[in-house]
């Protein structure tokens, strides 16, 4: 179903930013209604106000349970909160440097509350995001609920993003395709990459396996790739604990891949606690252009 997109801002920015994923020329924005690039390709504002930009159909891995899982804790909870007030303050020293509007991209963005968050505790004035996932149905709970941001659903492989149009790309615990970062960045724009480190959920992982679980990230490999792609110019260490209530441990266990691999009982008791203790252990990668 088609929709029409009335805020002029974001009209405005599609307009300078989109790019057709098919053959890579500008869009334009046709009757508040579609984008139209200049061979006729056409994407269509949906009813909630996103784009979807794929070529191809996808499928994720990932469900409307999860993503609802993974919005309460990210709105409701704390678990996130000292994450989000770190990068928010980097992005509004950013802002204060460079004196122009800032576009902020995240990609792999999710049901979008990390980017709702993160801008609505920055203080720098005049910030748009951008968030790109490739689930229809995370972009579409993100368009619904945050309507002052660009919604797309696309393929990190083939980001509808012009060549130096972004000027800050946000890449959360989640996969990255640093050669289309490079081509989407603005020389002086900024990468910063979300990566877990050794302690991150490790109360999660003791609980539900015998071994602290699989091993789904390296931090230390996050960070040798990444440079091989950036400059690297600061790692910024996080680390704290949040207190979870009964709710919140739930949400906790449904948003977690890695959960669904553990043993039933282990879950289950994990589940039954009143209230715990969570660690969240990261570092922010923050990179530039070679
Ligand atoms: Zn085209």
């Amino acid at each position: 179903m088609t929709g029409m997109i009335k805020n002029a801002k974001l009209i405005h920015i599609c307009k300078s930013t989109l790019m057709c994923p098919l053959c890579k020329s500008p869009m334009q924005v046709v009757e508040h209604k579609s984008l139209m690039c200049r061979q006729n390709h056409n994407f269509d504002f949906t009813k909630h106000g996103y784009l979807n930009m794929l070529t191809r159909p996808a499928s994720s891995a990932y469900n409307k349970l999860l993503f609802a899982a993974r919005r309460e804790m990210i709105v409701e909870s704390e678990l996130y909160m000292p994450l989000h007030k770190r990068i928010a303050a980097t992005i509004t020293e950013l802002g204060l440097i460079s004196g122009h509007p800032l576009l902020i991209a995240d990609m792999g963005c999710g049901e979008g509350s990390h980017l709702q968050t993160i801008l609505h505790e920055c203080t720098y004035p005049d910030i748009t995001g951008i968030g790109l996932d490739i689930s229809k149905e995370a972009i579409m709970m993100a368009a619904k609920k945050y309507k002052n941001h660009i919604w797309l659903v696309g393929d990190l492989a083939k980001l509808p993003l012009m060549d130096r149009s972004v000027h800050v790309i946000l890449n959360m615990l989640s996969p990255a395709n640093y050669k289309e970062f490079n081509r989407i960045l603005t020389p002086d724009g900024v990468v910063m990459k979300v990566v877990p480190r050794p302690g991150y959920l490790k109360e999660l992982r003791e609980a539900l396996f015998e071994n602290d679980g699989p091993k789904t990230y390296e931090a230390g490999h996050s960070a040798a790739l990444f440079e091989k792609h950036f400059r690297l110019q600061d790692v910024i260490h996080v680390n704290y604990t949040a207190n979870l209530n009964k709710e919140e441990i739930a949400s906790l266990v449904q948003m977690t891949p890695l959960a669904w691999s553990s043993n039933k009982t282990r879950m289950e008791s994990f589940k039954h606690q009143d209230n715990t203790r969570i660690t969240i252990d990261l570092d922010i990668l923050l990179g530039s252009k070679t």
